[in-house]
């Protein structure tokens, strides 16, 4: 098969490398790619947000299947775009895709079907939003509707921070001023990431994760785009991942089917492990980055006929199978990162780091200069590994990060501690 990857991140570079090992696939490209990815496909300019040229090109190659990264483009439709021309691709279309892309039309959803999420209620206006506040009380979650990459949350403890998210979100505090916000219960419990495979009828369960957001130690500082994940999640046993099939994943796939918005493609779903179960904290309709590296690294089967049977509505007897070890990333990004940073350092040792045992690298943000690997964007390596335990993997992990030789980038030291603990006691 002739495959098209779009995106340019780790998540990407991990699903390269998992496609160019499948002996079904012949030629691989990567739109538009980075340094890492130019290892496993031929990396080509194209503008994402330009549906026709990604289409021309498609239909010019031959491409059997476009593998579509980031959820930009799914929003945007994409996915309807390359189909209506012919083409083949993994993703949910624009409507489905409105499940990450509208907190009130997921809300809504859930509600309709009894699929457990915090209480809530949509607002279009800051005083109504604000009386609602004071009558309920804090803590209380404020959200913006729309993509916000990850902005458009305020887990607020009082009133008053409240009442400063609905001004800030209204008054264009993220770049513009929210159209809509949704006010909800804030649920008490441990995170997870839960990852299904869906072809518009079913849904198979891919695997769990735990990602740390904050960028300093001991989850303190600003929010990111995720400095680190680990794979399976301990929270999540087999009564649990059951649980979130049956009672979260099953039903939203049975409900998108009923509205006309078949889902196909891959469904993340945000969790909070309460003690009452798991509760869906929001969904995003694309592979996890980091998570999806950890998930790449585990996933034993060959992912490209499970991406095929998923476009194709094809999965109900599909079946996938995982390395029981757990796996591990270590993201390293640059100095200054999530705030701003510089372009263009250096980066030494990567192939003396991927000599260390069960380590593969993964690029988020590079690019090359001749023979040298420089650093591109914020998040620009993840330094992988699989363990027989979560510390053999963090340790693993650790020793190839300190074989890395690049003054500019730093990284956390303590992925996956909460796991660790529970290891060790
Ligand atoms: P989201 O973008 O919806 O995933 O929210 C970002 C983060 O805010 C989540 O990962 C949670 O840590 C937190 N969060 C969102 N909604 C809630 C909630 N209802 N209760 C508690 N924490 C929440």
């Amino acid at each position: 098969m002739n495959i098209l990857i779009l995106g340019s991140g780790g998540r990407e570079h991990a699903l390269a490398w998992k496609i160019a090992a499948s002996p079904l696939t012949s030629k691989l490209y990567c739109a538009p790619g980075n340094a890492g990815i130019a290892r496993e496909a031929d990396c080509v300019a194209l503008d994402l947000d330009d549906h026709a040229a990604v289409t021309a090109f498609a239909k010019k190659k031959k491409i059997d299947l476009v593998v579509v990264g980031p959820e930009a483009p799914l929003c945007a439709g994409i996915v309807d775009d390359l189909e209506a021309a012919g083409v083949k691709a993994f993703g949910p279309g624009k409507w489905a895709a409105r499940l990450e892309g509208s907190k009130g039309f997921t809300k809504d959803l859930c509600k309709a079907n009894n699929i457990p999420t915090a209480a809530y209620r949509r607002f279009k206006q800051a005083a109504a939003a604000k009386t609602y506040v004071r009558e309920h009380g804090a803590p209380i979650v404020v959200k913006a509707d729309g993509l916000a990459a990850g902005k458009g949350v305020v887990v607020a403890e009082t009133v008053d921070d409240a009442e400063a998210a609905i001004d800030m979100m209204f008054g264009g505090g993220l770049g513009q001023p929210a159209w809509e916000i949704v006010i909800e219960d804030c649920l008490i419990g441990e995170e997870a990431s839960f990852f299904a495979l869906c072809d518009g009828e079913t849904a198979i369960p891919l695997a769990s994760a735990q990602d740390h957001k904050r960028v300093g130690d001991g989850d303190k500082g600003p929010n990111t785009g995720g400095m680190g994940a680990y794979s399976p999640a301990p929270v999540m046993t087999d009564a649990m991942n059951k649980r979130v099939m049956d009672e979260i994943v099953l039903p939203t796939v049975r409900a998108l089917k009923t509205i006309g918005a078949p889902y196909k493609g891959v469904l993340f779903a945000g969790l909070m492990i309460t003690d009452t179960g798991p509760q869906l904290i929001e969904y995003n309709v694309r592979f996890g980055d980091p998570e999806c590296q950890v998930l790449m690294l585990r996933l034993m089967s060959d992912l490209v006929p499970a991406l095929t049977a998923a476009c194709d509505g094809q999965l109900k007897t599909f079946d996938l199978r995982w390395h029981p070890d757990t796996a591990l990333t270590v993201v390293m990004a640059t100095k200054g990162y999530p705030g701003p940073y510089g372009k263009g350092s250096t980066i030494d040792g990567l192939d003396d780091a991927a000599k260390v045992e069960g380590v593969e690298i993964f690029h988020a943000g590079t690019r090359a200069d001749g023979s040298r690997i420089l650093a591109n964007g914020g998040r620009v390596l993840n330094v992988c590994a699989l363990g027989k335990s979560v510390a053999e993997a963090q340790a693993r992990a650790y020793q190839a990060v300190d074989r890395i030789n690049w003054p500019e980038g730093f990284c956390r030291r303590d992925i996956g501690w909460r796991a660790v603990a529970r290891e060790e006691s």
